[in-house]
């Protein structure tokens, strides 16, 4: 008996492994050099379904649970984990809406977003603003019933295909989220997408706003004070790092069994090289932790509806936690691949690239810390 899936969420496991074996895998060497675009990708998971899991099924969507979006994430991100970043951003901008959109925007937006037709992007960060996100220098100035946004942020997931940005700007000293959903103009600039170590598969780009002109209306919920905004915030970034942590499972994972299987096939000394103690020792070690990773994000997935106060506690422990996992158990599986470790023939190496990067994005690993000595009343 599986104590923590019932029946149902095994089936759908199924099916999403299916899915991802069937439509991502055989793709994912080209997604990862961008011979084959994200777009491609997104539009695949569209008609599959997968971007509208977590929306309410009276707005178009499956009405998923997060457990549910975690284990399509995780069987996603073993062929591409940059996929997953893209989840991360767009499911972050299903949440916020969800959670705290007026009735006009869940009925402008939520459909759309679940079909695919439009994707969410987060554009939080700036140049100055990273870990400290209350350091945005991006304005929001009110003029009449509209708003007009001036700054830049960078490092936007999905930036050149989002036709949705949840943009973090300030009004005064009000921190507030903007929902923009203008197409490139010369007001609102997206730059080319950025070279980076791992995560390929997903775009990032600078965005410009040139004192961009949105309707009032756009503000996000009802205009809150600037506490509110910080739980918006909080909101966004629990549910991308409970993605992430996902996606970082699925790295160690697939990073598991490659290592298990090189580990048999290759002789050395006369002897399978899973023959040596040093060798052993590493893939046990790598299969209890990915296995404690695993439980960890099905735990801040499960306490997302089922124990919402505990959720921003255990959304961080599960991705400080499955980042290092796959961080440091990716690079044990490079060591066990030797030569070939380092091939990009072989996915070995692009799981590790990927892995690595688990730990920057949608929250830092010190920034984890943070939270947790705070959850801790420290
Ligand atoms: C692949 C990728 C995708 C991204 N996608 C997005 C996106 O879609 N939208 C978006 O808005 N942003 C995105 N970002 C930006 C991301 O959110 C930031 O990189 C992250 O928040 C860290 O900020 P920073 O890079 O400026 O590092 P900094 O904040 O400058 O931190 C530098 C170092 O100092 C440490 N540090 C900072 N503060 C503390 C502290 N209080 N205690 C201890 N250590 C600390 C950090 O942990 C880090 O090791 C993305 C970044 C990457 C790499």
């Amino acid at each position: 008996m599986n104590t923590f899936l019932s029946d149902a969420q095994l089936a759908l496991q199924e099916q999403f492994l299916k899915f991802v074996a069937e439509q991502i895998s055989p793709i994912a060497r080209e997604l990862d050099s961008e011979k084959i675009s994200a777009k491609e990708a997104l539009s695949r998971l569209s008609k599959g379904g997968y971007l509208g899991m977590t929306v309410p099924k009276e707005y178009g969507g499956q009405g998923h649970s997060a457990v549910e979006l975690v284990l399509f994430v995780e069987a996603l991100a073993a062929a591409s984990a940059g996929l997953g970043l893209a989840l991360a951003s767009h499911y972050s901008v299903i949440e916020l809406i969800v959670k705290y959109g007026t009735e006009t925007q869940k009925s402008r937006y939520l459909s759309h977003l679940a079909s695919g037709e439009l994707i969410g992007a987060q554009a939080f960060g700036e140049e100055m603003a990273g870990s400290d996100f209350k350091a945005v220098q991006t304005t929001a100035r009110l003029e009449n019933s509209d708003v007009v946004l001036t700054g830049e942020k960078t490092w936007v997931v999905n930036g050149d295909l989002a036709g949705l940005f949840a943009v973090l700007a300030k009004d005064g000293e009000n921190l507030g989220i903007y929902l923009v959903d203008s197409a490139p103009s010369a007001t609102v600039v997206v730059g080319a997408n950025k070279a980076k170590l791992g995560l390929r598969s997903a775009g990032t780009c600078d965005l410009t706003f040139n004192n961009h002109k949105i309707s009032a209306e756009n503000y996000l919920g009802v205009r809150v004070s600037g506490a509110e905004v910080e739980k918006q915030v909080d909101a966004v970034f629990n549910l991308s790092k409970t993605i992430v942590a996902a996606a970082a499972v699925g790295i160690a994972d697939e990073t598991l069994k490659f290592s298990a299987e090189r580990a048999l096939m290759r002789e050395q000394f006369g002897h399978s090289i899973s023959k040596f103690q040093g060798i052993q020792w590493k893939l046990a070690d790598h299969s209890v932790e990915t296995e404690a990773a695993r439980l960890l994000t099905y735990r801040a997935a499960w306490s997302h509806a089922d124990e919402p106060g505990e959720f921003r506690k255990y959304a961080a422990m599960a991705k400080m936690f499955a980042a290092k996992v796959a961080r440091f158990h990716s690079g044990e599986a490079v060591q066990i691949f030797g030569m070939l470790g380092a091939s990009t023939e072989l996915p070995v190496e692009r799981l590790f690239r990927d892995g690595k990067l688990t730990e920057v994005f949608e929250g830092t690993s010190e920034i984890q810390k943070v939270i947790l000595k705070e959850e801790l009343g420290v």
